[in-house]
């Protein structure tokens, strides 16, 4: 259920303030310590952050798709760190449990989820299974009312700080000799469940992720996200399917921060006895980022209102997530561009963001696994109307 509109208002309002005044001027600092301040997080807590999508009914906001983008748009314009320590929580973290959970299961962790006193971490990618997840390796073996994990996870968002882990694994299944996939909720502190050491990253310092190891990991039968074996892809693709508006949205965000501070740049600094903004070839540079974050901006909200209204928007979440991280991409490039060697220097943080916005390419499915489920989609309604 939607939020009225002026609490809603208030909520972004309160929300572009706080970036504004405490995370923006915390930029360098959570980078060059590689973590977000305590005072930073528990503020985020008192926010609502970490239940933005969260069912109020489990102590969330419920906000729609669309009040969700909007927030992203607002967290985006900062490193994006900040939204990545309550983005599992929003996300990939806790939406199985939101789509796929049993009531019991929902009652058990999503107010947690929702309060940010529990952090969640979806772990399906391994070392030998990345864009092909489904060809994961991880199993699950019942015994009596248990089941045992075996297997390794790998670039884990959160997982350092993870106390639940939606885990896809392999069981038994009759039908198939490779097992069917299943997700498991698994607790920090279960036996034979570790981690190993925070992975060294190109961008985005602040935010961690590590593998994740099951060696004859024990966890009760109830551990099975659903209660029903063999539903765990299913689960997996609903959740990266609704990941996708939101991560195109924090792509658009972070884009228009990047233009105005591209804009601001040009504005003062003068070569040849006028502003580089006079230039036409600068003009031109910032009028293209402009234009297409402003395309990214309306996909992402159009998507979002459709998803609200119930309609399928598999291709067109593809489609947002596959343009903005593109358009990020250019964005940030001219960004560079136009501050010159500046945009080159860490000094002034337009490099650390070039860097950061790199992942919005690769993670929650690549650009060429988007282009893949659009194509595929766009082949099977021609089929389904017999138009090809
Ligand atoms: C910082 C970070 C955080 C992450 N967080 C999580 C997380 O929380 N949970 C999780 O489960 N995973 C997570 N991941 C993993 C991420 O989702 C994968 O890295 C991503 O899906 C790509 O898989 P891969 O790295 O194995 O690359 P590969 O699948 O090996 O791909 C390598 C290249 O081949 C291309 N390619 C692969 N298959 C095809 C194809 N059929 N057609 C055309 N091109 C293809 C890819 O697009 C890519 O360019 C994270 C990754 C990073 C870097």
């Amino acid at each position: 259920m939607a939020l009225d509109k002026e609490t809603f208002d208030q909520l972004r309002d309160t929300l572009a303030r706080f970036v504004r005044e405490r995370l923006m001027p915390l930029e360098f600092k959570v980078a060059e310590d590689n973590a977000i301040p305590e005072e930073i997080k528990a503020a985020m807590r008192d926010m609502g952050i970490f239940g933005l999508s969260i069912p109020v009914e489990y102590g969330g906001l419920g906000l729609t798709m669309e009040e969700e983008a909007r927030i992203a748009f607002e967290l985006g314009r900062t490193s994006p760190a900040f939204r990545s320590i309550a983005a599992t929580n929003i996300g990939i973290g806790s939406q199985g449990l939101v789509i796929d959970g049993t009531e019991e299961q929902r009652r058990k962790y999503l107010p947690r989820l929702a309060s940010g006193e529990l952090i969640g971490s979806f772990a399906l990618t391994e070392p030998e299974a990345g864009s092909d997840a489904a060809s994961l390796r991880t199993n699950a073996r019942r015994e009596g009312d248990h089941y045992l994990l075996n297997g390794t996870k790998r670039f884990i968002t959160n997982a350092p700080h993870a106390g639940l882990l939606t885990v896809f694994a392999r069981t038994e299944d009759p039908a198939n000799p490779k097992g069917a996939i299943t997700a498991f909720l698994v607790e920090r502190g279960s036996p034979g469940l570790s981690f190993g050491p925070v992975d060294k990253k190109m961008g985005q310092s602040g935010s961690h992720t590590c593998d994740v190891m099951f060696d004859n990991c024990r966890v009760p039968a109830s551990a099975v996200l659903g209660e029903k074996e063999g539903q765990g892809f299913r689960t997996a693709m609903k959740v990266l399917d609704r990941g996708r508006i939101h991560i195109g949205a924090a792509c658009v965000g972070a884009a228009e921060r990047l233009i105005d501070d591209s804009l601001a740049y040009a504005m003062q600094r003068k070569q040849f006895g006028q502003p580089i903004a006079e230039f036409q070839l600068v003009q031109a540079m910032l009028a293209d980022s402009r234009a297409e974050a402003f395309a990214a901006r309306c996909m992402v909200l159009e998507t979002a209102r459709s998803k609200d209204r119930g309609d399928p928007v598999a291709t067109e979440a593809a489609c947002c997530k596959m343009y903005a991280s593109e358009m990020v991409g250019r964005v940030a490039d001219r960004a560079v561009q136009i501050h010159g060697g500046a945009g080159y220097m860490a000094a002034y943080g337009i490099e650390r963001f070039y860097r950061d916005v790199r992942l919005f390419r690769i993670y929650e499915g690549t650009t060429q696994i988007q282009q893949l489920i659009i194509a595929r989609n766009m082949v099977r309604e021609a089929q389904q109307k017999g138009t090809a």
